[in-house]
């Protein structure tokens, strides 16, 4: 164990996990960043930023760098490539954070570690990971430049890059299981309208799944099912990209703080206290995430104001959020 307690680790530099060591570190405050792999998160993988307030467009890994810098100015620590595996509360009532051999120790945590791509679990999938099939049309698009790609979703993300990759590929066909989409009408409209364009090379085809991904080395057809009339074909393509949701970052929680069913971190969405007195929660792994950027953001933010409430008096933890009223009095 490292002898210095900080006085607060973060798990995880996506947004949330940053935004939270800004104002931690310029508050004076020993802050600790613990990374997986290199700060940024999923918005690292985007090329196009447009719903950032007072931003009008940047790229992710451009916005990443200019808060990784600040967050650094201020003398937050960022260690990279460090995962962390458990937690544990001291008799101190300090808690330690585990990370491969290492062991830290802080009288706060707020934990960030967002979440990760949902799969299809269908075969073919892992095998073909990386060799035609993918999760991030942002990061791969250009791979497939003249080539026709299956994408499977009906979220944002699902017709975002959807229309992303119709800039590369000669054709996109999108797969969605349900009739209609549940994605921002403002993108259902645009997608539609570029089905619609003469030549289009985007085709939709609903109430469909993909049951299969066939090829050796590399993706050479989809099997896909009609789920209305079950009709089942080969479709030739030489790529399916996955677009069917996030889940959570949480599994080295369990047994540490309360998850939901689905595993998000359980809190009092005010304050973003957990269940363990000392540990706040930001971001797109919390119950009720929005799984913005800018709500990210604003997470970290209220989980390193809220966490000098604590450091101030502990007691403060089990106090109910204040002036909150009842539903029908305010
Ligand atoms: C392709 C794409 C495009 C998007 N575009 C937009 C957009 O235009 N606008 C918008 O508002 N939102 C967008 N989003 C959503 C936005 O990126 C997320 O809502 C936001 O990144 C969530 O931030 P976060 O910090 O909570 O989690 P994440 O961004 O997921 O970051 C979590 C970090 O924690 C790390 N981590 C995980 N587990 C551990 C562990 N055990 N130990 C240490 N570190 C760990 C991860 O490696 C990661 O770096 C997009 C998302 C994607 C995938």
């Amino acid at each position: 164990m490292t002898d210095s307690v900080y006085d607060v680790i973060i798990v995880g530099a996506g947004p949330a996990g940053l935004a939270a060591a800004l104002y931690s570190s310029r508050d004076r405050f020993k802050t600790l960043v613990l990374e997986k792999f290199t700060p940024g998160g999923q918005i690292a993988t985007t090329n196009r930023i447009e719903n950032y307030p007072g931003i009008i467009q940047i790229d992710g890994p451009g916005l990443i760098e200019q808060m990784r810098k600040q967050v650094q100015s201020f003398g937050a620590e960022i260690k990279s490539g460090c995962e962390a595996s458990k937690l544990e509360k001291l008799p101190d009532r300090n808690i330690a954070v585990y990370c491969d051999e290492d062991k830290f120790a802080a009288k706060t945590v707020i934990l960030a570690p967002g979440s990760s791509y949902r799969k299809l679990g269908i075969p073919g999938e892992e095998d073909l990971r990386g060799a035609g099939v993918s999760y991030c049309g942002t990061c791969d698009a250009p791979f497939f430049t003249g080539k026709h790609v299956v994408t499977v979703g009906g979220g944002n993300t699902a017709l975002q890059e959807t229309l992303h990759l119709t800039k590369y590929a000669r054709k996109v066909t999108l797969i969605h299981r349900r009739d209609q989409f549940r994605a921002t009408k403002v993108l259902v409209e645009e997608l539609k309208r570029k089905a619609g364009e003469p030549n289009s090379s985007l085709i939709i085809k609903y109430s469909t799944v993909a049951t299969a991904i066939k090829g050796r080395g590399e993706v050479q057809s989809v099997g896909l099912k009609d789920v209305k009339t079950g009709r089942e074909q080969d479709y030739p393509c030489d790529g399916l990209f996955v677009f069917a949701g996030m889940e959570p970052n949480t599994s080295f929680l369990k047994g540490f703080v309360e998850l939901t069913e689905k595993g998000f971190v359980k809190c009092d969405c005010a304050y973003l206290r957990t269940t363990v007195p000392g540990v706040f929660v930001a971001g797109d792994c919390r119950i009720g995430a929005a799984m913005q950027l800018a709500t990210a953001v604003g997470d970290g933010v209220v989980a390193a104001m809220m966490l000098k409430e604590y450091l101030r008096e502990p007691s403060w933890w089990n106090e109910p959020v204040s002036d909150m009223l009842a539903p029908g009095q305010w």
